[in-house]
């Protein structure tokens, strides 16, 4: 049997992860790399070697540390899209990607937070690596993309396989499952993950990555096709459009949480 290639959130910063996935030999696949410094510690701590590097988007915590990178490790592919500074591969989506030892990668375009965001996934061992467009429980924020592009780009993601392990960007979990419950508080697999979720960061543990079976059951920015998020929006919003698309209550949802407080206990 050969040996399995071991994927690790690396917390970064307040609450992002710096993946990796480090093949049997040690080779390593590093994901935004905001803090070379972070990523360079974890290469020598185990002894690894840094063999490709994946970029989603622009923004300085996904890609502040290439500058540095690109100077320790002059040969090191850092595939990304045309938008990040220090990219040594552009790619813009469509792509099949194989970096050898690292493995073989899909390349997703999902635009929305920003207008170029990218994702990687791997067929086989079916796990991607979404940057800033899924969280668990919620999604990205819109920056310099727009709502339809997010929702379509959640669509996308909707339509890998169920036990896709989805690795996010940042640990934002259990306050996305607080406004999710807010939204469908009779949900009872919602109410379950949540508490998972607690014990795991009670022990200081990641909550990601997540399976995709579990975000389609508990995250409400994919259920807006559902008739219990939309009636609940529609009592929350009470003078949104009747009978909008699932698109429509997508942006309506997005736009609610951005001003949406937790109430004070
Ligand atoms: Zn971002």
């Amino acid at each position: 049997m050969p040996q399995p290639h071991v994927l690790k959130p690396v917390p970064m910063f307040a609450d992002n992860y710096l993946w990796l996935r480090i093949s049997p030999a040690g080779a390593v696949l590093a994901v935004d790399p905001g803090d070379y410094a972070l990523l360079s510690q974890v290469l020598q701590e185990h002894d690894w070697r840094l063999a490709t590097v994946l970029v989603t988007h622009h923004h300085a915590d996904h890609c502040a540390g290439l500058p540095e990178l690109r100077q320790m490790h002059p040969g090191v592919p850092v595939y990304g899209p045309e938008s990040v500074e220090g990219v040594t591969h552009t790619l813009y989506g469509g792509e099949t990607l194989d970096t050898g030892d690292t493995g073989i990668w899909q390349v997703l375009t999902l635009p929305g937070h920003t207008r170029h965001h990218l994702a990687y996934y791997h067929e086989s061992d079916k796990i991607l690596f979404c940057g800033d467009t899924l969280f668990s429980g919620g999604c990205g924020r819109i920056f310099d993309g727009d709502a339809q592009s997010l929702f379509h780009s959640l669509e996308l993601i909707a339509a890998l396989p169920d036990d896709t392990q989805i690795c996010c960007s940042h640990e934002y979990t259990l306050s996305n499952l607080q406004f999710a419950q807010h939204i469908e508080p009779a949900n009872i697999a919602l109410q379950n993950y949540r508490l998972s979720c607690l014990l795991k960061r009670n022990r200081d543990e990641p909550t990601l990555p997540v399976l995709l079976s579990v975000e389609k059951a508990i995250n409400p920015f994919l259920r807006t096709a559902l008739p219990s998020v939309q009636e609940r929006l529609a009592e929350l919003l009470p003078d949104s459009a009747k009978n909008p698309a699932a698109s429509e209550v997508f942006a309506a949802l997005r736009r609610y949480k951005d001003d949406w407080k937790p109430p004070v206990r």
